[in-house]
């Protein structure tokens, strides 16, 4: 949280971005800044920091930070340089490169489509108050965990944590239809898919989770 870190890639003189981080963590490793906090002010210090490199790099004067890697504790306001090398195997800038061309970056980040990532179902924030208000509302499914449940949730939903989802199955079973949802819709298209795969049928996820809910559908549902 107090945390930055800052670098320029240049892969004809240096590493490229793939060549530090060669692949992406599980998405739902990855919480947002939203999610996570972040120190009000560390993303306008890393921004003047990479406007002024951006600046160099068109004036054509400096040194940039092309191999080196700028990491900045602001709560112990120290800086620290780390030299990166270009990895001789880069599946991006190396000679052996196998990837030539951008990929769908957002099924490689765990981003949920606009039809549901990898055959999940989803269903938008207004259809779903649609339902809820109808007369066969869906079992409203909160995958988050407690503390999150706090802050805010949905009206009728039961708090099953994803960690718990195994073990509680028992308590979906007579549902006739499910909705999961998260804060962003990323962890509840995963426990969607979980359930999917255990044989259950009518599952979706609300996408774009509580906050797409408290943007579209009810915006004195607090999100976070
Ligand atoms: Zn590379």
């Amino acid at each position: 949280r107090f945390e930055g870190q800052a670098s320029v890639f240049d892969a004809r003189r240096g590493p490229c971005y793939r060549c530090l981080y060669p692949e992406p963590p599980p998405p739902d490793l990855v919480p947002s800044c939203a999610e996570a906090g972040v120190f009000g002010v560390l993303p306008g210090l890393i921004g003047m920091l990479q406007a002024t490199e951006a600046i160099k790099l068109l004036l054509g004067v400096g040194e940039p930070l092309v191999g080196r890697l700028l990491l900045v504790d602001a709560q112990a306001m120290a800086f620290r340089e780390l030299r990166i090398r270009k990895n001789p195997n880069c599946v991006l800038c190396s000679p052996v490169a196998t990837q030539h061309g951008l990929i769908d970056y957002a099924g490689f980040c765990g981003v949920p489509s606009v039809d549901g990532e990898g055959g999940v179902p989803e269903v938008t924030a207004t259809a779903l108050r649609d339902e809820l208000n109808g007369s066969d509302p869906p079992l409203l499914v909160d995958v988050r965990d407690p503390p999150e449940w706090e802050i805010s949730r949905l009206p009728g939903a039961a708090l099953i944590p994803r960690a718990d989802l195994p073990e509680r199955l028992g308590e979906l079973t007579r549902a006739r239809g499910i909705v999961l949802y998260c804060s962003s819709g990323i962890r509840s298209v995963s426990a969607a898919r979980q359930l999917l795969e255990l044989g259950f049928t009518n599952v979706r996820s609300l996408r774009g989770g509580l906050r797409a809910w408290a943007r579209d559908a009810d915006p004195d549902t607090g999100s976070y």
